[in-house]
């Protein structure tokens, strides 16, 4: 079955947070207390890891704006014993969609995609709408439809979130791909479609997008 529809996951896969490491050491600083760099960069990643678990995901932070400040909040929590008050600076600062910036190769593969006749989706497990995010990087005349998990009331893996986006653009599950960076992406296949992980390590800004050009021959 040929492909018709690329979907892409949202957080870590088109779009990141790039910031957060600067946000720690800036608040820090503002309260008295001194945190290098790579501390914070440290501080950040272990907290960002925790986050990334199925039993932080199965929480249904991403089913309201409510939930998800609280879940967000009680895992930030555990750097307020560094540096009290982070928490909420990194949830006000640094969760808020529109402070995310795309990849330096989201646009060329989101083009790409597009322009071998494919539809693109974006679904992501996420408390608010995506599309002033990707208007705000003229990124959006490159996406046919948004699948919210707060819209839909399921998250990935749910296949119920992966069936809503195939349905959004028109096309069947096994005329799908699913390209994310995580785990609960994989759900896409107990959907019927066609799934790719990118792989954990990439060059700074360039997420290795590219890769996903072998899979559409
Ligand atoms: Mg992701």
């Amino acid at each position: 079955m040929p492909l018709r529809a690329v979907l892409f996951d949202w957080g870590d896969t088109l779009f990141h947070a790039p910031h957060a490491p600067e946000v720690i050491v800036d608040f820090a600083r503002s309260c008295g207390v001194s945190v290098s760099e790579s501390r914070a960069r440290e501080m950040w990643d272990e907290i960002w890891t925790m986050g990334k678990t199925m039993e932080e995901i199965a929480k249904g932070r991403d089913l309201s704006p409510e939930a998800h400040r609280r879940v967000w909040t009680d895992l930030f929590a555990r750097l307020d014993r560094v540096v009290p008050g982070v928490s909420d600076a990194l949830y006000e600062r640094v969760m808020n969609p529109q402070s995310w910036v795309p990849f330096a190769d989201t646009r060329a593969t989101l083009e790409a995609v597009r322009g071998r006749g494919l539809k693109v989706g974006v679904v992501s497990n996420v408390p608010a709408d995506l599309r002033p995010v990707f208007a705000q990087h003229k990124l959006d005349r490159l996406v046919d439809s948004y699948t919210h998990s707060y819209e839909v009331g399921a998250e990935k893996p749910d296949a119920a979130i992966f069936l809503a986006a195939a349905k959004s653009l028109g096309v069947k599950p096994s005329e799908t791909l699913m390209v994310g960076d995580h785990e609960v992406d994989r759900g896409a296949e107990r959907a019927g479609m066609r799934v790719f992980i990118l792989p954990a390590e990439f060059d700074e800004d360039v997420r290795g997008l590219a890769a996903v050009f072998d899979l559409l021959q």
